[in-house]
């Protein structure tokens, strides 16, 4: 960082500092955000007035154990392998997860682009390989893609099992929940490249919470709590701002949307930790359905209703009711080598983002339950 941009961080902090003169809770709903606000320790920098809290925006903690399982109960099929990122490998099904099937010998591969499932199913073609395609908005494109060229190139061993979610559903969900209690709010930017900024307009025209589309560098995050706390401070109008115009137009990438709109459509499905959300599902669409794991091999996504072992907390840290810290496992029994929960097993995940970093240094104070 040059000495200008850390001068006008400073100059940037201070506004900040002027602004919030009393407790208020901003929720990041993007994992990535969570890390990055950890990572440049930005919540020293900044008055112990403003409470962070995380939203459902890490892919992997929002996958349900009945999805584990789903991929667990294919490696007993015959011939069957299971590809998948490296994110997904350790985290809990009900009995366990795929690293430990891969430790029994289960055909377990992970891969590191979608080009490289491709490349699997052509060199295996006597085999059948299963896709764990899990993500938003922003990956959903990606995997249109790869299932696009797949059918082109006529690929009949490569199938789906996908866990795809849309944010604006989620969004409205946590801005229903009361005791999330969100004075503001910073939208995921890289959805929001793919999506445009039409799904993050209900939260101020509807809610009438502060909103700001933000990406991901120190900047982007000051420069976006700025407008948020101006708008909570009732010195700017509450209105949705997007402070990370380089990457997100107003209609995102209309290529990447309409590949989506061809490939699958919308359904419902349960998130963990916060169960069946209406219309928040991408999956595939009729023209697509020879690729669908579920339809080939006969099984079906479980929802559990016991989505968290051990007194996991990562239900509600997941809609911004408590802060990692607030869980009596974080530290202790809950460890990025030991996980008890998906949100410390995810790189992406806010107790793993507590843990590495340094969590809530203002204390483990439940605000939520408090204001
Ligand atoms: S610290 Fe561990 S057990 Fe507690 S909420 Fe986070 S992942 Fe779950």
């Amino acid at each position: 960082m040059t000495e200008v941009e850390k001068k006008l961080i400073k100059k940037v902090i201070l506004q900040i500092k002027d602004s919030v003169t009393s407790d208020i809770r901003i929720m990041e709903i993007c994992g990535t955000h969570t890390h990055q606000i950890a990572r440049f320790g930005i919540r020293k920098l900044l008055t112990s007035k403003i409470h962070f809290v995380s939203g459902p925006g890490c892919p992997v903690c929002v996958t349900e154990r009945g999805y584990i399982d789903a991929l667990i109960t294919l490696l007993e099929q015959n011939n069957v392998t299971v590809a998948t990122f490296g994110d997904l490998l350790r985290v809990q099904g009900t009995c366990g997860s795929l690293e430990e099937q891969k430790s029994l010998g289960k055909k377990v591969l992970t891969v590191y682009s979608p080009e490289d499932v491709l490349s699997l199913a052509q060199d295996y073609n006597d085999k059948s390989i299963v896709f764990a395609a899990v993500g938003f908005e922003t990956t959903a494109p990606l995997y249109a893609a790869l299932i696009k060229t797949a059918s082109m190139l006529k690929i009949k061993n490569l199938f789906f099992l996908t866990s795809l979610k849309r944010m604006e559903p989620a969004i409205r969900f946590v801005l229903g929940n009361a005791k999330a209690n969100i004075d503001g709010i910073l939208c995921p930017g890289h959805v929001a490249a793919i999506t445009g900024i039409k799904p993050f307009l209900p939260i101020t025209t509807e809610y009438h919470i502060p909103a700001v589309i933000c990406g991901f560098d120190e900047m982007d995050l000051v420069t976006s709590i700025n407008v948020l706390c101006k708008q909570i401070a009732g010195e700017t109008p509450v209105q949705l701002i997007n402070t990370y115009k380089r990457c997100v137009s107003d209609t995102g990438n209309e290529a990447a949307l309409s590949l989506m709109n061809e490939v699958f459509k919308i359904s419902e499905v349960s998130w963990r930790g916060i169960g069946k959300i209406k219309d928040s599902a991408m999956i595939l669409n009729g023209n697509y359905e020879a690729f669908d794991a579920c339809k080939k091999f006969g099984i079906e996504v479980k929802s559990n209703p016991h989505p968290f072992p051990h007194e996991c907390e990562c239900g509600k840290v997941m809609i911004g009711e408590k802060t990692p810290d607030m869980c009596k496992n974080f530290g202790c029994q809950c460890t990025p080598e030991h996980p008890l929960g998906p949100c410390m097993t995810s790189s992406e995940g806010a107790c793993s983002a507590y843990y590495k970093y340094g969590g809530s240094e203002f204390g483990s104070k439940n605000y939520a339950s408090t204001r």
